[in-house]
């Protein structure tokens, strides 16, 4: 069964792990794996850096402990930006004989001094190479609730994603964003596109301030009032703030369940305590969603 069939018997809960540093064992993951594990998500899936340094091995041994030893289906994201197509060739012929067959196609974030493969430009690129090359994969692809910040406008952003849905990219995982209504205003934009692919919302936890604060400003995601308030007030206190961070992620997400959205991409940041927390508050609702009617977006304004 692919990935994307999924999406039409339930609300997904999928999590994401980073590999293990270059050099670290890759065994050192496993506990985290077997606790994340323990959640029974509906698949995990696997960052790769995109830059030069990055071969991909790590992701896919990561990715292969998930699909083989904990028998939970496995994605590799793979960037494009710095790899040509023999690159990309080995590692999805890797992933295939690793029996893994799902995967983030993604462009990867410009590294200074790097200069792009121009194999695959943009992540279209990649998902048409795959789907026309490698057409067992299932193929999923990266949204912007909050647009893209490359993206000259709200316009050329669904134009972007329009591509990579035609291109054959069958389901889409946003990036975090930490104001639903964001979220919701994104799903009007791909109604009003005729973009009717699965989309997962893409929640992170706070796990620290600085942390936070390092992955927003890269990428652009606006922090609200209300958050940036909490991550001041318990910056000093991290117990404080990690309660704090799950609490807000439980609304967010207990709202976009109830909402009828696809599926939860949860961002653990290897941090199963975290995961299991939310998992525990919110279970009953995605088990409440089993045989889900998508049914149409409705306006929440
Ligand atoms: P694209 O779809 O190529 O879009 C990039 C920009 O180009 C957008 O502004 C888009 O509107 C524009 N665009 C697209 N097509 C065209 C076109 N034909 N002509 C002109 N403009 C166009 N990065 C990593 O390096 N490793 C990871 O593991 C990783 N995991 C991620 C997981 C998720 C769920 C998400 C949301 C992002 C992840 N990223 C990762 C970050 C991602 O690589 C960056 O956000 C990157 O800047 C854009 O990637 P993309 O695949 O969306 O690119």
């Amino acid at each position: 069964m692919k990935l994307v069939d999924l999406f039409e018997k339930k609300t997904v809960f999928s999590l994401e792990v980073f590999p293990p540093r270059k050099n670290t064992s890759k065994e050192s993951i496993l506990p985290t794996l077997s606790s994340l594990n323990d959640i029974s998500p509906d698949f995990i899936s696997v960052t790769l850096g995109a830059g030069g340094t990055a071969q991909g091995n790590e992701t896919i041994e990561v990715a292969n402990l998930i699909q083989n030893q904990l028998h939970v289906p496995a994605v590799a994201h793979i960037p494009s930006l710095y790899r040509n197509q023999d690159q990309v060739d080995e590692l999805l012929d890797q992933l295939a004989a690793d029996n893994i067959q799902n995967v983030l196609a993604l462009r990867g974030d410009p590294v200074d001094g790097l200069s792009p493969n121009g194999t695959f430009y943009h992540a279209s690129d990649l998902v048409a190479y795959i789907d026309r090359e490698y057409p067992n994969f299932d193929v999923a692809a990266a949204c912007y609730p909050e647009v893209h910040q490359e993206s000259p406008s709200v316009v050329a952003d669904i134009e972007g994603l329009r591509r990579k849905v035609d291109a054959g990219a069958d389901h889409l995982i946003s990036q975090l964003f930490f104001d639903n209504q964001h979220f919701y205003e994104f799903q009007e934009r791909l109604a009003l596109a005729g973009i009717t692919v699965p989309v997962e919302a893409g929640i992170m936890p706070c796990t620290n301030k600085k942390q936070i604060e390092r992955i927003t400003k890269f990428s652009g995601v606006p922090v609200p009032k209300k958050y940036q308030k909490m991550l001041d007030r318990y910056a000093d206190n991290s117990l404080a703030l990690k309660d704090a961070g799950i609490a807000y992620a439980i609304e967010q997400i207990v709202d976009l369940v109830s909402q009828g959205v696809d599926g939860i991409h949860l961002y653990t940041m290897n941090k199963p305590e975290i995961a299991e927390k939310i998992w525990d508050a919110t279970k009953t609702i995605f088990e409440a969603n089993q045989t889900k009617d998508r049914g149409a977006i409705e306006l929440v304004h």
